[in-house]
C-alpha cells in the first residue's frame, strides 16, 4: 500500500493517506496534484497477501500411513465413540464413521 504518489507532471509527492476512502471498482482513480493541479491517473495495486503455516505430518494411528490433513478428535466432528485413536487419517477415518452409522440403523430396527 502507498501513501504517497508521485505527480507524473511535477515529480511532486501527493499525500495519498485519505485517497482509498471510496475507491471505484477498477482500482482507478483521477487526482489532482496538490502542487501543479494536474489531474492525474492513479491506479492502486493490491499487494497479495499470504499467510502461512507449518506442514505438519501426523501418522495415522490405525492404518499408520502419513497423513497432512488428519481427522481429530476434538477437532473434526462427529467424533464416533468406538475410535479409540485420537488422530486418523481421514479414510480410516470415514470407515469408522460408517460403522458408526450402520451400528445406529442396526440399533433403530
Ligand atoms: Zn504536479
Ligand atoms: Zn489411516
Amino acid at each position: 500500500m502507498f501513501d504517497t504518489v508521485e505527480c507524473p507532471y511535477c515529480d511532486h509527492d501527493n499525500d495519498m493517506s485519505d485517497g482509498l476512502v471510496d475507491l471505484p471498482s477498477d482500482n482507478k482513480f483521477d487526482h489532482e496534484c496538490v502542487n501543479c493541479g494536474e489531474e492525474f491517473e492513479i491506479e492502486v495495486e493490491f499487494e497479495p497477501s499470504y499467510s502461512s503455516s507449518k506442514i505438519e505430518y501426523v501418522n495415522c494411528q490405525k492404518c499408520r500411513r502419513e497423513t497432512r490433513d488428519p481427522a481429530k478428535k476434538g477437532r473434526t466432528f462427529p467424533w464416533p465413540k468406538q475410535i479409540e485413536e485420537t488422530e486418523l487419517c481421514i479414510s480410516c477415518f470415514l470407515i469408522e464413521l460408517e460403522k458408526q452409522y450402520s451400528k445406529e440403523e442396526e440399533s433403530h430396527v
